[in-house]
């Protein structure tokens, strides 16, 4: 899939302000500086759609971007900035919890994580949250550019063990950099698939 167009629509921190029409939506959240704006400017071709920004509590926002007239993607706030918290109920504001459990929309989530860290249990938390309230992710893992191609192989198979305590499978996952553009044709061919499945089976749906 490419991406011809990409439009600001709306941001709020109400799950009942967001866009009613019920085209599909994918959910980009991460820690705080983890790429997400870069990531999001990469794969829409844009300078500056989503801000990229080294400054941690900037506006907490659900923002909606329109692609292609035909999605949304949509930026999450940033997690994570020295919140410790036991659980990920107590981690994540409130709206973003009723984002994931009220929003119909929402097919799937991407769960952004930097390639070069170990695990983070904050992460893994929220992984563990989306499961448990059966929400579809992927991971996408970020800068990959830092790392040698070894070295980005030991860190994928380090990441993939820790899920393997907590997930009988790994999730679905993509290996991305905003710098070098790797991982971009094959996210957004997913996200592209996906589309069309959706599309597919409510044109049967017409027709039964
Ligand atoms: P956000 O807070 O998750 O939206 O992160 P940003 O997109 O603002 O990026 C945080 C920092 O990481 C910035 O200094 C970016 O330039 C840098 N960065 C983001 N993505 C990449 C990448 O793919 N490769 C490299 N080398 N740096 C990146």
């Amino acid at each position: 899939m490419q991406i011809k167009t990409a439009e600001f629509v709306v941001s709020n921190q109400e799950v009942s302000k967001c866009p009613t029409n019920q085209l599909p939506e994918y959910a980009f959240i991460g820690r705080s500086n983890v790429g997400k704006s870069s990531l999001i400017n990469m794969l829409t071709n844009q300078k500056s759609l989503a801000k990229t920004s080294g400054r941690p509590g900037k506006t907490q926002l659900i923002n909606h971007f329109l692609i292609n007239k035909d999605w949304f993607l949509v930026d999450l706030p940033g997690y994570g900035y020295a919140r410790v918290s036991k659980s990920a109920k107590k981690t994540f504001q409130k709206f973003i919890t009723i984002y994931f459990r009220e929003r119909k929309q929402l097919i799937s989530a991407f769960v952004l994580v930097d390639i070069r860290h170990d695990p983070q249990s904050v992460d893994l938390a929220f992984m563990q949250w989306l499961g448990e309230h059966n929400i579809p992710f992927s991971i996408i893992f970020t800068k990959a550019d830092k790392l040698r191609p070894k070295a980005i192989e030991k860190h994928i198979e380090s990441y993939k063990n820790k899920l393997l305590e907590f997930w009988e499978e790994i999730p679905n996952y993509f290996i991305t950099s905003s710098t070098n553009y790797s991982g971009k044709e094959a996210l957004l061919n997913y996200i592209g698939g996906v589309n069309n499945e959706i599309a597919n089976e409510t044109n049967k749906s017409h027709f039964q």
